[in-house]
């Protein structure tokens, strides 16, 4: 009420000045205020709304995100980086279990986080562009037990668990010579939602490569990308995780630019939304248990130690336009996202 009585007051004055100049109805004029003010009620009511269920779910989008780093997904697993298909099941039931929602790597650096409140983000990344994550039949549908059918198999059984990963992609193209068959296989990728990632044309370490040899490798698998599925990457993972002499060198050259560089190990990442994002240098997590080299630094070791500490882990608000956290994390809030901040 008091509101409504303040706006009509500044409505009646601002009337008056417009009547004297023009032949503006004042009656119009009176509404119109009228609605701002009434528009700007309701903003405030719908921040308050917004804060106290960000509260509610205690959630934190300066927290960290689990980037998970997968290879190949085969029956008889031949190194560590692989995977068989049943501890690729196993491995998606566990995020389904403890409430992670996939989202890919380009909307990650994008900051297009958009998953329902309480729920934390989970990027599924596959290296190398092996048939082992897709190979498709003759009308298009995944052969059973390539990850790409397994993501959808348990997605189908999980409502809410999106079907959705990034492929780093070199000139492997999933096993297909054929530029038809290439095309066919990362527009099926896109038309699924997949998101197609740069890997590198030869998959060589650009550790101490010139800029050009750098620039080559990655401008050439990108433009290959774009012409087989109109689909220009946003990121790259970077071979080995290793950087180039300039690190800058794998986001901005000819023909290319990527939000987002991906490593190889060692942690879950900060969010897109936090000073301590960097985006040449993103790290990932390995999928194994914890064994052997794997005890402290793997998949199963970080989902273990996200659980023990949900403070540090992201939890979505649920509106992808927000970045909500509580008050006390306000100094790492990146001032890109300022108009974002929903501090609670
Ligand atoms: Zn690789």
């Amino acid at each position: 009420m008091r509101l409504r009585f303040l706006g009509g007051l500044g409505v009646l004055a601002a009337a008056a000045i417009l009547t004297t100049g023009c032949d503006s109805q004042p009656a119009d004029t009176v509404k119109m205020a009228d609605s701002k003010a009434d528009a700007a009620a309701k903003a405030k009511a719908s921040k308050a709304a917004k804060v106290q269920r960000a509260a509610a779910v205690k959630a934190n989008e300066l927290g960290q995100i689990p980037v998970l780093m997968f290879h190949r997904v085969v029956d008889k697993p031949g190194t560590t980086d692989d995977r068989s298909p049943a501890q690729f099941r196993a491995d998606l039931e566990r995020l389904v279990k403890e409430d992670y929602v996939p989202i890919t790597a380009a909307e990650m650096v994008a900051g297009r986080i958009d998953i329902p409140a309480g729920k934390h983000p989970v990027v599924l990344t596959f290296d190398d562009s092996s048939p082992s994550q897709l190979t498709l039949n003759e009308v298009g549908v995944p052969h059973k037990d390539t990850a790409v059918a397994i993501l959808k198999e348990v997605a189908a059984k999980h409502p809410g668990f999106r079907p959705v990963a990034t492929m780093y992609i070199t000139r492997d193209m999933f096993g297909k010579t054929v530029r038809e068959e290439q095309a066919q296989t990362l527009q099926w990728l896109k038309d699924n939602g997949f998101d197609l990632g740069n890997h590198t044309r030869d998959h060589i370490n650009l550790r101490g490569r010139s800029q050009k040899e750098v620039e080559e490798q990655i401008s050439t698998i990108g433009k290959q990308i774009a012409s087989l599925s109109g689909v220009k990457p946003t990121t790259i993972a970077l071979p080995y995780g290793n950087q180039p002499k300039n690190k800058n060198w794998a986001l901005h050259g000819p023909g290319y630019h990527h939000d987002g560089a991906f490593l190889a190990g060692y942690t879950p990442s900060p969010a897109p939304f936090s000073k301590a994002f960097e985006p040449a240098g993103i790290p990932r997590i390995k999928v194994m248990e914890k064994k052997g080299d794997c005890s402290q630094f793997c998949s199963e070791a970080w989902l273990d130690w996200l659980n023990k500490n949900p403070d540090m882990r992201y939890v979505s608000d649920g509106d992808p336009r927000t970045v909500a956290y509580p008050k006390f994390k306000n100094p790492y809030l990146r001032k890109t996202f300022a108009t974002w901040a929903l501090p609670y």
